[in-house]
């Protein structure tokens, strides 16, 4: 039963993905279908009747009534360290959604497009870069993907396999260390980095930008002062440092 836009979903699957990140494939009957980039909030209650509501990226786009989520825990949260540790396959949660209707990418557009994460920002991102591949679109796609280290990365293998079928131009930046092996740079995304890893302004690029607060206030910064006119730039902030 919907009630208040609440919609009854169950965990299918569980899996770990990175030393601190899981991806949830949820079951959600009668579910819209999303965009890609949407999100949804998700609605824990516990047996007190205390409730906590969090948004989530939806990893996944389309029709049928799966959904995919990845969370990214964060240290002495509340919510995120009971969806990465605890929850498992067949237990419940409820959704509501799909939100958000700006931070969205639709296949049809000419302009190429820059996708800029920060770590679980990556989440939407991916979204948007399955539907590119999924529509057979020409339309250019980069990917500038901020992470710890490479095994911080959510969706690591996916990503490379869309950048290996020729259509996703993918930037690894690790801010801590590098595969073995690594002879590029460490250190966060500056201006170096985005002048060279970025569409260049005058190819008119629709810009995303996800992640934590400070990352995405510091590239959308950097990038409108390297010239990118600030309505190109779409920004979603998940909170936190
Ligand atoms: C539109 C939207 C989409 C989001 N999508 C995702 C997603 O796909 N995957 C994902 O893992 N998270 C996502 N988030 C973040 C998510 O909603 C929670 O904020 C996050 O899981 C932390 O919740 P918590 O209850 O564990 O921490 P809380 O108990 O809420 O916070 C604990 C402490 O951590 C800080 N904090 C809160 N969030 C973060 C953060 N993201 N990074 C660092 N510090 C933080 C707080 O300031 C607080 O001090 C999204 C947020 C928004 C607004």
């Amino acid at each position: 039963m919907i009630v208040g836009d609440w919609r009854p979903a169950t965990i299918s699957e569980v899996a770990d993905v990175t030393p601190t990140a899981r991806v949830l494939r949820v079951t959600v009957p009668d579910w819209p279908g999303s965009e890609p980039g949407q999100h949804v909030d998700v609605r824990l209650t516990a047996e007190d009747g205390y409730q906590a509501v969090r948004s989530y990226s939806l990893g996944s786009y389309g029709d049928g009534d799966a959904i995919e989520l990845a969370v990214d825990e964060v240290p002495e949260g509340e919510v995120s360290p009971y969806l990465v540790r605890d929850v498992q396959p067949g237990d419940m949660l409820e959704v509501k959604g799909p939100l958000g209707g700006y931070f969205v990418w639709r296949p049809g557009g000419a302009n190429p497009v820059q996708l800029i994460a920060g770590g679980s920002g990556i989440v939407p991102l991916a979204a948007m870069a399955k539907a590119r591949a999924d529509a057979g679109t020409g339309v250019p796609f980069r990917l500038l993907y901020s992470v710890r280290r490479p095994e911080t990365a959510i969706y690591r293998d996916e990503l490379e396999r869309l950048a290996g079928d020729g259509g996703l131009d993918l930037t690894w930046v690790y801010t801590r260390g590098g595969p073995p092996g690594w002879a590029g740079r460490v250190g966060r995304v500056d201006d170096e980095v985005i002048t060279s890893a970025v569409w260049p302004v005058d190819r008119m690029p629709d810009v995303f930008v996800c992640g934590p607060t400070s990352f995405v206030e510091h590239v959308a910064d950097a990038l409108v002062r390297l010239g990118h006119p600030a309505a190109k730039i779409r920004t979603e902030r998940f909170g936190g440092a």
